[in-house]
C-alpha cells in the first residue's frame, strides 16, 4: 500500500539515521521527497545510495542553513519550483548532548536549542506559508525524543529542547487546525543510529537492558510513525505526541 502517494515531503536531517530512512520509506512509499542535509557533499552521498536502491526517480537534495529564514525560504521555493507543492514537513534534524550541568558553557547549551527548536520553527514557519497558500492542508511532524516527557541525568540542553519541540507541536496544532494543518511528533526511545553509536557500552547497555519490548529501536520503527502520520489514515490526528520506545519510560 502507497501510504503517501503522490506527496510532496521535505526531511530535514535526511542525510542518515532516522532522517535518511523517513527519505528512503516515503519514496518507497509513493511520495516526492526533498531530503535536507547540512553540506551539498553529504547531501549528495544520500542521494548517491538511494539510486543505489532504485530510489533516485522522485527526490531532491537542499542544504539550507536550517535556522536561516532565508536559507531554508530560498530551498522550500526550490522544492515546490521542481515538484509544484509542499504537503509534508518532517524536522527531524537534530542533536544530542550529554554535557553535566557544571561543565555546560552557554554557547554548547544554545547550539542545541538553536538547531532541535529554533529551525523547527524556521523550517515549520516557511513550510506552513506555502501550505497556507495552497489551502489544502498538510502535516507537520516533529522529531521529539522519550527524553522529552521523562528528562535525562546528564546534557540537560537535549530534553530541555525536546519538551519544547513537544510545546511547540501542541501549540501550532491549535494555531493551524483551521488551515486543516495537522502538527504532531514522534517520541524515540534508543533508536540504532550513529548518535547512538557515538555512546560508551557504559551508556547504552544498561540503557537497553531496561527496554520492556527487549529491543533497540531501528530507524524503521520510526520511520514507519512517520509514514502513518503524514498519510490520510491519520486525517484526524493532531496535536500527538506519539512514543515509539519499546515501552521504554526511564
Ligand atoms: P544522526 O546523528 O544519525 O542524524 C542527525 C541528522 O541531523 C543528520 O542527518 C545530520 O546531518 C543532521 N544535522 C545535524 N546537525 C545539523 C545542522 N547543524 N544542520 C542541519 N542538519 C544537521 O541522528 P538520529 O539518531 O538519526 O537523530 C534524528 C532525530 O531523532 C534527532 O532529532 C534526534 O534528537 C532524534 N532522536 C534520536 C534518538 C536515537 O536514539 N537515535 C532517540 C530520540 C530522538
Amino acid at each position: 500500500m502507497a501510504l503517501v502517494e503522490g506527496k510532496v515531503a521535505i526531511v530535514t536531517g535526511g542525510t542518515r539515521g532516522i532522517g535518511f530512512t523517513i527519505a528512503r520509506e516515503f519514496l518507497k512509499n509513493g511520495a516526492k521527497v526533498a531530503l535536507a542535509g547540512s553540506r551539498e557533499e553529504t547531501v549528495n552521498e544520500a542521494l548517491a545510495k538511494l539510486a543505489e536502491e532504485g530510489l533516485a526517480d522522485n527526490v531532491m537534495g537542499i542544504a539550507p542553513k536550517l535556522t536561516d529564514p532565508e536559507s531554508v525560504k530560498e530551498a522550500f521555493d526550490a522544492v515546490v519550483a521542481r515538484f509544484g507543492r509542499i504537503d509534508v514537513l518532517c524536522n527531524n534534524a537534530g542533536i544530542s548532548s550529554r554535557t553535566p550541568l557544571v561543565d555546560y558553557t552557554l554557547d554548547e547549551f544554545e547550539k542545541v536549542m538553536d538547531l532541535n527548536v529554533n529551525a523547527v520553527f524556521v523550517c515549520t514557519q516557511a513550510a506552513v506559508r506555502i501550505m497556507i497558500e495552497q489551502g489544502e492542508g498538510g502535516a507537520v511532524i516533529n522529531t521529539s525524543s522519550m527524553v522529552g516527557k521523562h528528562g535525562q541525568p546528564s546534557g540537560s540542553a537535549y530534553p530541555t529542547s525536546k519538551f519544547a519541540v513537544n510545546g511547540l507541536t501542541l501549540s501550532l496544532a491549535r494555531e493551524l487546525a483551521p488551515h486543516r494543518i495537522r502538527v504532531n511528533a514522534v517520541a524515540p526511545g534508543v533508536t540504532h543510529t550513529d548518535m547512538v553509536d557515538a555512546l560508551p557500552d557504559s551508556v547504552i547497555k544498561p540503557l537497553i537492558a531496561s527496554i520492556p519490548l527487549g529491543r533497540m529501536g531501528e530507524p524503521e520503527d520510526i520511520a514507519n510513525a512517520y509514514l502513518f502520520l503524514a498519510s490520510d489514515m491519520a486525517d484526524y490526528i493532531s496535536g500527538a505526541v506519539l512514543p515509539v520506545d519499546g515501552l521504554s519510560r526511564p
